[in-house]
C-alpha cells in the first residue's frame, strides 16, 4: 500500500509512534524515525531492517528549529524525498489551571504545537516541489472536549486542529493533503499511570467499552498515507471508540 514512500514519524521511539513506523515499513514505506531516545529508535531501525525493510534514524527534538530541519534533510539525504510526515511527538504536562507552571505550558506548546509547526514548515517545502504529500496531525479527543486538569495539553491539540485546516487550505494546490487523528484514550506509556479507578471510569464513558490500541490509531495513520484518502484533505477524524461524537 505503501510501497516507494518515504515517510517522516515523530515520537517513533515508543507507543503509538513506533507502531506508526512499524505499521509504514511492513506496508512498503521507507521510514525515517525521530524521537530524543537514541536507544529505542536504534532497536526500532534494527526490528524494521530485521523484517527486511528499510529505516534510519534521527534523533532530535521537534520543539528546536534546527532539529526540525536536520529531521527532513536527514530524509532527504537517506531516501531522496519525504512523502509522509506523521506529527506524533507528544507530551503531557498535566495540573490544574490555578497551579500551573509557566514551564509546564511552555513545554507542552513547544512540543506538541511548535514542533508540528516546524517540521511541517520544513516537510512542506520538500513536498510543495514534489506536488505529492501528506501530513499527518496526531492530536487528540481532549482538543476536543477539553479535559480538566490539562489546559496546556487542550490547547495544544485544539491548536493542532487549526495548524491542520490552515495548512490543508495552504498546500491543496500543491496536491499535498494534511489531516488530524483525534485518538481518545490509548494504551500506552501516556496513560499507564491511571490508577484502575480513573481506567474503569473512563471505560464507562467509551460506547465500545474499551480503551484503544496503538493499532487502531496506526490503522488510520496508513489509511491517510495512502493513495486511496488522495480526496480527504482538513479532515479531523476521531478514533475514540465513540466517546465523542
Ligand atoms: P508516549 O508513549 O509517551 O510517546 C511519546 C513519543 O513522543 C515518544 O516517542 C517520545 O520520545 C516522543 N517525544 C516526546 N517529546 C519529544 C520531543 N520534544 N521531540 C521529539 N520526540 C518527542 O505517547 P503516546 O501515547 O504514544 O502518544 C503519541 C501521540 O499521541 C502524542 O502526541 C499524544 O499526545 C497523542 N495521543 C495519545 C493518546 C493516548 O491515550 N495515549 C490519546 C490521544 C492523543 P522521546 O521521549 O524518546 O523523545
Amino acid at each position: 500500500m505503501l510501497e516507494g514512500k518515504v515517510a517522516l514519524v515523530t515520537g517513533a521511539s515508543r507507543g503509538i509512534g513506533k507502531a506508526v513506523a512499524l505499521d509504514m515499513a511492513r506496508l512498503g514505506a521507507k521510514v525515517v524515525a525521530s524521537a530524543r531516545n537514541t536507544e529505542l529508535l536504534d532497536a526500532l531501525v534494527s526490528e524494521i531492517q530485521s523484517a527486511g525493510g528499510e529505516a534510519v534514524a534521527v534523533v532530535g527534538d521537534v520543539a528546536v528549529t534546527a532539529d526540525a530541519d536536520q529531521l527532513v534533510a536527514r530524509a532527504l539525504e537517506a531516501f531522496g524525498r519525504v512523502d509522509i510526515l506523521v506529527n506524533n511527538a507528544g507530551i503531557t504536562r498535566d495540573g490544574l489551571l490555578l497551579r500551573m507552571k509557566d514551564e509546564d505550558w511552555d513545554a507542552v506548546l513547544d512540543t506538541n504545537l511548535k514542533g508540528a509547526f516546524l517540521c511541517s514548515r520544513a516537510a512542506a517545502k520538500v513536498m510543495s516541489k514534489q506536488k505529492q504529500g501528506r501530513i499527518i496531525n496526531i492530536s487528540s479527543v481532549v482538543g476536543e472536549m477539553g479535559n480538566a486538569g490539562q489546559v496546556n495539553y487542550s490547547a495544544s491539540k485544539a491548536g493542532l486542529l487549526g495548524l491542520t485546516k490552515a495548512t490543508a487550505r495552504e498546500l491543496a494546490r500543491r496536491n499535498v493533503t494534511v489531516n488530524a487523528i483525534t485518538p481518545g484514550f490509548i494504551v500506552t506509556d501516556m496513560t499507564e499511570g491511571l490508577s484502575d479507578k480513573a481506567r474503569e471510569g473512563l471505560t464507562s464513558q467509551i460506547p465500545l467499552g474499551r480503551l484503544g490500541t496503538v493499532e487502531d490509531v496506526a490503522a488510520l495513520v496508513a489509511f491517510l498515507a495512502s493513495d486511496q484518502a488522495a480526496y480527504i484533505t482538513g479532515q479531523i477524524l476521531g478514533v475514540n471508540g465513540g466517546m465523542y461524537m
